[in-house]
């Protein structure tokens, strides 16, 4: 099996920062490639700010952090950026339109050899396989927020995927420190969300028509069920924009939802955009869930 060495993630947002840096500390060659030089340097920052979660929970020394950036190049054209990958992992907007219009680029830009992974939350493999112009070489691979520590990558291909293909992922998977969590069939929401959407969804409602604050809904469900965060906490940690445009597709044709759709869109109008932004339901870096008293009051 050969070994995948060079990585180019696609997309520096909030996880595709993620996975370069991890990739990167892991020891892989890694570029990131972004639509432009701003948002180049919002991925650098991001990557940068890594370090005190990297030291904290990896307890990796600033040397070793250090070690990690310096695999690490960027990339705003597309044919550069993917010229000697080995994988490209896709991690930009939850769009269609947006996804099926960079397969297509990357199927003429990228090597034969070059295996191609999207993250995408809510996409199955198969939504954007003819794309790619290999489908033998392409599936998803899903993180989840906070990769370092919530270590799953969920791994689902399509029926047209080389089984080759997939074991190289899963130990692709391995070697970058994760779990490699491995789906047998297409399964919108993989594991992980189609657990999380749905009880992210009814906080919601609760929340949208009036029967509880969203501190009250956390606090219910972090006693009840011992969890270290509620529902309103993962809309924080997930991102309002993400969790935003997950429920759009999931609620669109639910009169019901509208009011939730209108209060989670008004406040990423005002920038509360979750842990990225220090301001969600809950400001950070102390957010009022971790606070002893939080669950007494
Ligand atoms: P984000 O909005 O934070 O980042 C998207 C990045 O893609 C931005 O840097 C943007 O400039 C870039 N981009 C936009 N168009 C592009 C293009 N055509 N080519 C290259 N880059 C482009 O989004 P995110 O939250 O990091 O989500 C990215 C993907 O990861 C989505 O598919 C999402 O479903 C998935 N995902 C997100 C989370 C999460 O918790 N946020 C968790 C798991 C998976």
């Amino acid at each position: 099996m050969t070994e995948i060495e060079q990585v180019t993630v696609a997309g520096g947002g909030v996880l595709g920062s993620q996975i370069a840096y991890q990739c990167a500390f892991k020891g892989k060659n890694v570029t990131v490639y972004d639509i432009g030089d701003d948002a180049v340097t919002a991925a650098k920052k991001r990557i940068k700010e890594l370090r005190a979660a990297y030291k904290r929970d990896m307890k990796a020394t600033d040397e070793q952090f250090d070690a990690g950036l310096e695999r690490i190049s960027f990339a705003t054209d597309l044919g550069e950026a993917v010229r000697n990958a080995d994988l490209v992992i896709e991690a930009i907007p939850e769009k269609p339109s947006i996804k099926h219009g960079f397969y297509r680029s990357l199927a003429k830009a990228a090597p034969e050899k070059t295996i191609f992974a999207s993250n995408s939350s809510t996409y199955v493999p198969s939504t954007f396989a003819e794309d790619t112009g290999r489908p033998d070489k392409f599936l998803n691979m899903h993180f989840a927020n906070q990769i370092w520590r919530m270590n799953t990558a969920e791994i689902m291909g399509t029926d047209q995927t080389d089984p080759s293909v997939y074991d190289q992922i899963v130990s692709f998977a391995r070697q970058i420190g994760m779990v490699p969590i491995q789906l047998h069939k297409e399964q919108p929401g993989y594991v992980l969300n189609t657990l999380l959407m749905p009880l992210m969804g009814a906080a919601g409602m609760l929340w949208a028509h009036d029967v509880a604050d969203p501190y009250t809904i956390d606090k219910t469900w972090m006693i009840a069920t011992g969890a270290p965060k509620g529902p309103f906490g993962f809309y924080d940690m997930v991102g309002l924009r993400t969790a935003y445009n997950i429920l759009c597709q999931r609620q669109n044709d639910n009169p019901q939802a509208r009011p939730l759709l209108d209060k989670l869109k008004a406040m990423i109008d005002q920038g509360k955009l979750g842990e990225e932004t220090g301001q969600g339901f809950y400001h950070y870096p102390d957010p009022d869930y971790r606070d002893a008293e939080f669950l007494k009051s």
